[in-house]
């Protein structure tokens, strides 16, 4: 499969949010997500699954969510894969495949209850990039921005006149040697 721009330029995009952003959940912080959560043993805080295996972030990455405390909840993997860059709460309760909802899981509004509980137990508020940069900070961002769209275009324009003149020779090529 080819790599397109619109991918690489989009993780570009997810690259610079995540890199502005905090990233402070060692040891201790885990700990402090066990204790508030208090289950033996630790369960997917979306639908109770004790088969965990990730850290997902509430407000996801994109949307400005930040790897800190009060906003990054155990979860399993079917619930990861599928809540994607959702907001938790329509999420869990949505015909989305691999939904709480759509898995028939029970105690729904307790967990959605519980996960709010936690988000504001920690005094955990999304910050959107833009609030988390100074005047000097988000023009740079910008003229960032800006060129990497013009090189997205640059590369875009190459990328046509390329396939235009390749096809061609390959006409060329078929009409000297017909065999081919
Ligand atoms: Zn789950």
């Amino acid at each position: 499969m080819r790599t397109s721009l619109g991918f690489v330029f989009s993780m570009l995009e997810r690259s610079i949010t995540d890199s502005l952003s905090v990233r402070q959940f060692g040891e201790s912080e885990i700990l402090q997500v066990l204790a508030f959560f208090d289950t033996d043993p630790p369960e997917c805080a979306f639908c109770g699954s004790t088969n965990v295996e990730r850290w997902d972030h509430l407000i996801p990455v994109s949307l400005g969510g930040e790897t800190v405390l009060g906003n990054m909840v155990l979860a399993c993997r079917k619930c990861d894969d599928s809540k994607g860059q959702r907001p938790f709460e329509q999420w869990m309760e949505s015909s989305v495949p691999g939904s709480p909802a759509s898995r028939g899981v029970a105690d729904r509004q307790l967990k959605r209850k519980r996960i709010k509980d936690y988000q504001a137990s920690f005094g955990y508020a999304v910050r959107p990039l833009p609030t988390r940069l100074v005047a000097g900070e988000q023009a740079r961002l910008d003229e960032i921005r800006r060129k990497a769209r013009e090189v997205r275009s640059e590369l875009n324009q190459l990328i046509i006149d390329f396939r235009k003149r390749t096809t061609l020779q390959t006409d060329v090529v078929l009409d000297a040697d017909p065999s081919l």
